[in-house]
Order: structure tokens, then C-alpha cells, then sequence
């Protein structure tokens, strides 16, 4: 694992300082992490320039909470909110708390909210469902709280340690299907009915309320203008297409080369896909946008190559 190296605080720094404000969000696996092994050695000097900045380095990611605090602190995002569990929850440090908004602050100082529907709700309305519909041949699901730790583990190919941490939901319930079309159908229509969806995911399918990241980025943006009562400049990064919705909130945006094979189109003007992949495409694509002018990266093999899909 790498870790931040102290900024270089030399005398450049003070005219590098944008005037207008920015933030920048960023999908974790695929983007700011590798796909494989979740390195992101390469991203380290950008991620230094952009602290030294103050340009908060927001994940926004499919993950749980309980997940991602160690990771942030590893990145050294302690200071920066993050999204979890696809926009359904939102960590807040205490200088985008709200004095009157935010009244809750954890030991950890960080206030939660939850924009999505609580996971007591979708935990509950799944079992009524289930006990409504057991009479449907087709019916068949088994949601993570309902795994064993170790069946956890075996179909995820996580460490139990880390399984321990997926399964600490709060926005949101995975689940596997084990019964056919119809039954889904019918599931999905009863849970539609509780204003709750069933997204499909890699491994699971998520049963959650209607908050994407998109809706989380702009709660944020949000936020941030009744805080400080200035526009932020907003950059977003990610490479799946459940980051859709991430990229066609802010500014300017950067679809990272995947490993996936799927194709992510985001109605967007100000994009710019990457030549590389994970944290190297991460770099390439933070330095596309706010690279100092001068000093713009713009990789020879994409000139190329005719070009990037859009610029500014
Ligand atoms: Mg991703």
C-alpha cells in the first residue's frame, strides 16, 4: 500500500491556489483504486497537490461506510466527505456540518446522512414480500445480513475481515436471486410499491431507495454553496456506468478506461476519456482538466489517435 508523502510546500503553491473553489469526486474501484489490486501508488502526486491545494478528494463509491474510513485515512481524505453505498449515504467532517442541520456527530466526528431510504425500512419490507409471495414458485432470495460471514467470504473472495465490513449496510440491502424472472418481476413491483428498486450489481443485486450517486454529488455541491456561498468548479472521475449519473453533475468529467467491457456514455460536454486504466488513468485525466496550463498533459498517443472525445 502507498502511502501520501508530505506535500512539498514550495513558493509555487500560493499562485497554483485557484480562485474559484473546486472539489473533486472520484469512484474508488477501477478509478482512484486498480481494479486488480487496489494500488493507487500512481495517483500519490496529485492526491499531494491536491491537498496542498485544499482541494477536498471526495470518494464516492459503492461501498459501505465502515468501509471506506480506513481507506480514507490511508489517502489521506480524512478531511473531505465521501458517498457510500451508491449515494445512499453521505459522511460528513465537521467543516460541511450545518449547525442546525447537522446535530449528530459521531465519536469519529463525522456527521451521517442518509439519503436514501434507512436500511431498517428495505430490510423490513423485503421480508414482508417474502412472506407474501412464498407461495410463488419463482421466488427465491437470500440477502447478505441473512449470509453467514464465511458464505460471505466464499462468494465475494473477500478476507472475512473485509467481509465483516461490506455486510455493515445503511442505505442499502444486497441480496442474491436464486428463483427466475417472474418472481423477480413480482418483487420488484411490491418493493416499487414501498418506493424501493432493485438495482442490478456485479455480484448482487441492491435492493435501495431511489438515491443514485449523481443525487449525492449534487447534495453535496449543494452543501458546500450554502456553506461557503460561493460556486464550487466541480471535476468527477469514474469508470462504471454507475457513475453515470456522478459525471453528469459536475463541470467537467473524466471516464477512466475499464476493465469491464462496459460501455459508459454520460450526457456530458466537458469529458475526457483516459488512455490508461485505474489510478495511471486517474492521474491522466485529473491532469487533463487542472494541470496547470502550461503544463497540460496531453498524452502523444491520443493526438494521435484523433483526439479526446471532447475538450474544453
Ligand atoms: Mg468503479
Amino acid at each position: 500500500m502507498p502511502s501520501i508523502t508530505t506535500p512539498d510546500t514550495t513558493s509555487h503553491a500560493a499562485s497554483d491556489t485557484p480562485s474559484m473553489p473546486r472539489l473533486l469526486f472520484t469512484d474508488l474501484d477501477g478509478s482512484l483504486l486498480d481494479h486488480h489490486n487496489y494500488d493507487w501508488s500512481p495517483a500519490v502526486p496529485w492526491l499531494s497537490r491536491l491537498k496542498e491545494r485544499g482541494v477536498p478528494v471526495i470518494p464516492v463509491t459503492s461501498k459501505t461506510r465502515s468501509e471506506i474510513l480506513p481507506l480514507r485515512r490511508a489517502l489521506g481524505c480524512e478531511n473531505a466527505p465521501f458517498v457510500a453505498e451508491n449515494g445512499a449515504v453521505v459522511g460528513l467532517p465537521a467543516d460541511w456540518c450545518h449547525a442546525r442541520l447537522d446535530r449528530h456527530i459521531g465519536r469519529d466526528g463525522l456527521a451521517i446522512q442518509t439519503l436514501g431510504v434507512d436500511i431498517g425500512f428495505i430490510r423490513q419490507r423485503l421480508n414482508i414480500w417474502r412472506a407474501r409471495l412464498e407461495d410463488m414458485p419463482g421466488m427465491a432470495f437470500t440477502t447478505m445480513s441473512e449470509m453467514t460471514l464465511e458464505a460471505l467470504s466464499d462468494f465475494t473472495g473477500l478476507p472475512e475481515s473485509e467481509a465483516r465490513l461490506a455486510r455493515l449496510r445503511e442505505g442499502s440491502e444486497p441480496l442474491t436471486w436464486e428463483g427466475d424472472e417472474s418472481g423477480l418481476e413480482a418483487l420488484r413491483q411490491g418493493l416499487a410499491g414501498d418506493g424501493l428498486q432493485l438495482v442490478r450489481g456485479g455480484r448482487f443485486w441492491h435492493a435501495t431507495g431511489h438515491s443514485h450517486k449523481g443525487n449525492a454529488v449534487n447534495w453535496l455541491i449543494e452543501r458546500f454553496q450554502a456553506l461557503k456561498g460561493t460556486k464550487p468548479q466541480t471535476l468527477a472521475l469514474g469508470d462504471g456506468p454507475n457513475d453515470i449519473a456522478m459525471l453528469e453533475a459536475v463541470d467537467q468529467a473524466v471516464v477512466i478506461r475499464g476493465c469491464h467491457g462496459l460501455e459508459v456514455a454520460p450526457q456530458q460536454a466537458a469529458l475526457y476519456r483516459t488512455e490508461a486504466t485505474g489510478p495511471t488513468g486517474w492521474a491522466e485525466g485529473v491532469a487533463y482538466w487542472w494541470g496547470r496550463d502550461e503544463h497540460r498533459v496531453t498524452p502523444a498517443a491520443l493526438q494521435a489517435s484523433g483526439g479526446a472525445e471532447a475538450t474544453r
